[in-house]
């Protein structure tokens, strides 16, 4: 038999628009072809199962060849096979109708591609002519041979192929002779197929094992087949069956030389929607980016895209792991998918799964939870900023830990400090250090004063804090060298101030004298002997201003004046014992200059001819 034909006729010019609307991502055309043979094999399997296929149906191999000389690529596998006339029926008409259709209504959309393959037609895009040979698992089929150049003619005739299944041959064109080399198949297979169900062969490889023993041990190497893939990833198996040591194997497997992941949650629904998975807390660093997007999308374990922010929600895009869902629509354009319900389902679905497994290792073991606490806490707070129903959730575990290196929960903390730090207003202040060692003079002062000090350093916790101050009732947060805390201390039992009013007038008179030029406003407070005796503090409003600004890529203080105050301490007896008792009035001036110096050295204010002004100066003092 011999018979030509021409593929559907409203398609002429098919090809073309295949070529040109998939190009951005022609790579896909190998997916595509190894994901048909994978179907092919498993429906062999299901009907052998079922009995309808009493024979042995043997090993199911799929075989990646690769002939450079004769530039061809071939996907060969031992499923199902076609009939002469399911090669017609599959091959010719409503694949190609489909792909029309599909072309039709997506074409104004370019997000699609590289999420979407025209299936069997994606082999276009790479070659100029494909070849099938099939045979039937029916006994009675011929086997036949089907080509097409690429135009819409093909033809089909008997093939005398004899064993079971379909081999894909593709004559690679000129454009993509890239795919006539071993590496780029083979990055494309670890790409899209290293998890595929069925086991994919490509090429040999050379094992080395050793006989023997010790020094006599012999190096024996064997040429084995070369398999790609882990038909039964970790994803796929059931919980109970696994060990925490195949969990962090399989995190190795999909990062190899990555630190081991803190926990994991395996997703596993069958109702409403059929999803599997598992998401893993890596160790996380303060540079976010690279760490992102490091989620996998399977649909029944053919690689999809590590492109997930429509599928799981913002934050959780700083985990790692894999997310298996035959139900999300992946032939279909993003915006779609955003109000797509599924999609709304599993995502709300992830966000919940993974609040409760936090949820559950806080109440089973706290201390453990703890531990890991500073690493998930970026994860945990990302979250309670974006989304309101998992701030909810993570209300119950969320921690907050003090300079001293202990953990609250938010309500605990609150109720802890309430009877020493409530201010005027009622409101409970919470004091915070963000950089401990540079802020380490007034953490000590705070502590002095019997006030606990939060440490908030990561980038995350300026948001989190203005966050917290909007959901927790009645709350404030104050920098530990804010002038608020100040402004806290007053409600404390005032100090009785040593100096007379008129010295104070005297010593407010002299600071303003000498420091007219600073940008300071000076105040002076009878404060404890053990304060320093001037200390810059800046207006916690101004602050966040700034640091609002940094973040948002803004150079420092730019546009914004750097304004701060200077507190003079009244009771300090460098003040009363010292300065006021000076006679000559450019000892004063000095020594004022001095401890203004000192102040902006605790502040990292002093830099550059100002710092080494300053030390010269101290070095005078000593020699
Ligand atoms: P899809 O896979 O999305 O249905 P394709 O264009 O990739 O669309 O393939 C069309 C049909 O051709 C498949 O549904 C299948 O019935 C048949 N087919 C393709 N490749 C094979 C194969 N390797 N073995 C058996 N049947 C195949």
């Amino acid at each position: 038999m011999m018979e030509k034909g021409s593929i559907s006729v409203q398609t002429q010019n098919i090809f073309p628009i295949i070529k040109k609307f998939l190009y951005a991502d022609h790579d896909i055309f190998l997916r595509e072809l190894i994901s048909n043979a994978v179907d092919a094999s498993q429906k062999i399997k299901t009907l052998a199962n079922k009995g309808v296929v009493k024979s042995e149906i043997g090993d199911l191999q799929i075989d990646i060849i690769l002939d450079k000389e004769a530039k061809t690529l071939t996907i060969s596998d031992r499923g199902i096979g076609m009939s002469e006339e399911e090669v017609k029926k599959y091959l010719n008409q409503v694949a190609f109708s489909s792909a029309e259709e599909f072309v039709e209504k997506y074409k104004a959309d370019n997000t699609i591609i590289g999420h979407f393959g025209l299936g069997f037609y994606s082999a276009f895009m790479v070659s100029d002519e494909v070849e099938v040979i099939s045979k039937s698992y029916r006994r009675n089929e011929k086997s036949v041979h089907w080509r097409c150049d690429g135009e819409p003619e093909y033809s089909i005739e008997y093939a005398d192929k004899k064993s079971r299944g379909t081999d894909v041959i593709l004559h690679i064109n000129e454009e993509s002779a890239e795919f006539l080399e071993e590496s780029r198949i083979q990055s494309l297979l670890d790409k899209y197929c290293r998890f595929l169900p069925i086991p994919i062969k490509f090429g040999t490889k050379t094992e080395t094992t050793y006989e023997g023993e010790g020094e006599d041990a012999k190096e024996v190497k064997t040429e084995v087949d070369n398999i790609i893939n882990n038909p039964e990833p970790a994803w796929k198996k059931s919980p109970r069956s696994l060990k925490d040591e195949d969990y962090k194997s399989f995190y190795e497997e999909l990062y190899p030389f990555s630190q081991a992941p803190l926990f994991w949650i395996h997703l596993n629904i069958d109702f409403p929607f059929n999803l599997t998975g598992i998401l893993y807390f890596p160790k996380l660093s303060q540079n976010f980016e690279i760490q992102k997007n490091k989620i996998q999308l399977y649909s029944n374990q053919v690689y999809v895209t590590d492109d997930v922010k429509d599928i799981v929600p913002e934050f959780l895009t700083l985990m790692h792991g894999v997310i298996d869902s035959p139900d999300i629509p992946l032939n279909v354009s993003r915006s779609y998918l955003q109000s797509d319900h599924n999609v709304k389902k599993i995502t709300s679905y992830i966000t919940k799964k993974v609040a409760e497994k936090l949820q559950s290792l806080f109440k089973k073991d706290r201390e453990s939870f703890e531990s890991k606490w500073d690493e998930v806490a970026p994860i945990v707070k990302y979250g309670m900023i974006t989304d309101e129903k998992f701030f909810d959730r993570a209300r119950k575990f969320a921690l907050l830990k003090n300079t001293e290196g202990k953990y609250f929960t938010i309500d605990e903390y609150v109720e802890q400090i309430k009877p020493n730090q409530t201010d005027k207003h009622d409101k409970v202040v919470m004091i915070y250090a963000n950089q401990k060692d540079q802020q380490d003079t007034f953490v000590s002062a705070a502590k002095n004063r019997g006030y606990d000090v939060l440490l908030l350093d990561h980038v995350l916790d300026n948001h989190f804090i203005q966050h917290l101050e909007q959901k927790v009732d009645n709350t404030l947060f104050v920098r530990v060298d804010s002038d608020t805390t100040d402004n806290l201390i007053q409600t404390d039992e005032t100090v009785e101030s040593v100096l007379s009013e008129k010295d104070q007038e005297k010593v407010k008179a002299l600071f303003e004298e000498v420091l007219k030029e600073s940008k300071s406003s000076i105040q002076l407070k009878p404060l404890s002997q053990d304060d320093h005796p001037v200390m810059i503090t800046k207006p916690e409003f101004m602050r966040r201003m700034q640091d609002m600004q940094r973040l948002q890529g803004g150079m420092g203080s730019m546009g914004m004046p750097d304004m701060h105050n200077l507190v003079v301490n009244t009771n300090h007896p460098l003040i009363v014992d010292k300065l006021l008792k000076m006679r000559s009035e450019d000892k004063k001036s000095d020594f004022i200059k001095y401890l203004y110096d000192l102040a902006r050295l605790n502040q990292q204010m002093l830099s550059g001819s100002e710092l080494t002004a300053f030390i010269n100066r101290s070095l005078s003092f000593v020699s």
